[in-house]
């Protein structure tokens, strides 16, 4: 006769994979920065066993929870080797092959679908994806030349934004152009018009929310509450959660990061990154393919964290609740050198005023290995098989300390 205790339903259903296999099925996760060593803690914590592809050496800021296997998250040999040992492979950055990932994904999970990151690594090819889906974001057009960045300051007045399509993130990738002296200073920082560029109209927005959406492999959906994000010369600083919109505005906003997830394919955490305008409508401005900096608050503040739900979503887990668990919660990102004697005395002086405030949570995030690399390229030192070698280097990543209280 059938077990019809707790544990015996445990038991069947557990044969029959419907909770997946903790601790068998092997997650690969392409990046073991900030981001990834969040993963791995839960990873730790959840049973899940988890690694990580990064080249930063000796040890990416992940290695503290999970095996590290040194090399690029951009070389599809590298890719190819890891994935030959797991089950399931997704990222934490979305800056990768995509082409590996493509050719992996025929023998193993491969979440969100490799066709989501080659879209989402291109931010011109996002805007165009999400245009053709009826998705509104801010009008944009492709710069390849002088002559297109004079069309696009005549269509659209200064300031505009000049952004490059690939490798930008934390506001590396994006320049204001304020005046036409401007112009020929920002493509430079940008790589110049080789580089593939983009032009944005400037959005005079009210406020920025984010929404943190999950979707599991078998299509189950769930939304963190509606934040309010504030940056500072386009890094964020602030995650106020949840957002002080009207409720109006945060029904619309549930429903932009819905439609907005549902024309990419694939399992995980998305990141919707909207605009709220003053005439109350939302425009989105971009969506990360993965746990994003304005849901770390998720972490103390939620019933679950947007890392956990990452991985139960890719192990096709049932979600958690994503309710709010507090009455409110304010993350600071706060970016410091906190290198050397010095800089480390200071971040922990840093700390222990921030412990001061009850039910403040300290987030310790050095990038350090990818520090020293960033240093060794500036004083011409031969890095080996340094992230910058490899083509990715998160150099002038800064050691940062996330508050959330
Ligand atoms: P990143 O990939 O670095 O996050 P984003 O494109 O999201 O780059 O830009 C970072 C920040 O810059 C945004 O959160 C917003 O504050 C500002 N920003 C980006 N695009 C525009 C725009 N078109 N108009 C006004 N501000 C913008
Ligand atoms: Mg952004």
């Amino acid at each position: 006769p059938a077990d019809r205790s707790t544990a015996g339903r445990y038991r069947t259903q557990h044969e029959q994979g419907r909770f997946g296999q903790p601790g068998i099925q092997k997650v690969g996760v392409l990046g073991g920065g900030q981001l990834g060593k969040m993963l791995a803690l839960d990873a730790a914590r959840m049973g899940v066993n988890l690694s990580v592809l990064d080249p930063a050496q000796p040890a990416c800021p992940a290695a503290v929870a999970a095996p590290q296997v040194v090399g690029s998250f951009q070389d599809p040999a590298a890719i190819r080797r890891f994935a030959a040992g797991l089950d399931i492979l997704t990222v934490e950055i979305e800056h990768i092959d995509a082409e590996a990932l493509e050719e992996v994904a025929s023998h193993l999970t491969v979440e969100p679908e490799p066709a989501t990151l080659r879209i989402i690594q291109d931010k011109l090819k996002q805007k165009e994806h999400f245009t053709a889906h009826d998705i509104a974001v801010a009008p944009f057009v492709g710069i390849a030349s002088e002559a297109d960045a004079q069309a696009a300051a005549a269509r659209f007045g200064y300031p505009f934004m000049l952004k490059a399509c690939r490798m930008a993130y934390d506001g590396r990738g994006n320049a204001a152009v304020n005046r036409p002296e401007d112009l020929s200073e920002a493509v430079t920082s940008l790589g110049g018009y080789g580089a593939g560029l983009y032009a944005e109209q400037w959005v005079p927005f009210d406020k920025e929310l984010a929404v943190m959406v999950v979707r599991s492999r078998s299509g189950r959906v769930r939304a963190f509450p509606v934040v309010q994000t504030l940056h500072r010369d386009s890094i964020l600083w602030v995650t106020e959660a949840p957002a002080n919109v009207p409720p109006t505005q945060l029904a619309q906003a549930e429903d932009l990061a819905a439609r907005t997830v549902s024309c990419l394919q694939g399992a995980g955490v998305f990141g919707v990154e909207m605009f709220a305008l003053p005439d109350k409508g939302l425009m989105v401005n971009e969506v990360a393919p993965r746990p994003h900096n304005s849901g770390h608050y998720t972490i103390e503040a939620c019933a679950s964290s947007q890392f956990e739900q990452h991985l139960r979503a890719v192990l096709d887990w049932p979600l958690a609740s994503t309710d709010l668990v507090v009455g409110a919660s304010i993350m600071l990102n706060i970016l410091g050198s906190g290198e050397g004697e010095e800089g480390l005395a200071a971040a922990h002086d840093l700390i222990s005023r921030a412990y001061q405030t009850p039910g403040a949570s300290v987030h310790w995030a050095p990038e350090a290995a990818a520090a020293g690399i960033a240093r060794a390229e500036q004083g011409g030192a031969a890095p080996l098989s340094s992230p910058a070698a490899a083509g990715f280097s998160r150099s002038g990543a800064q050691p940062q300390v996330g508050i959330i209280m």
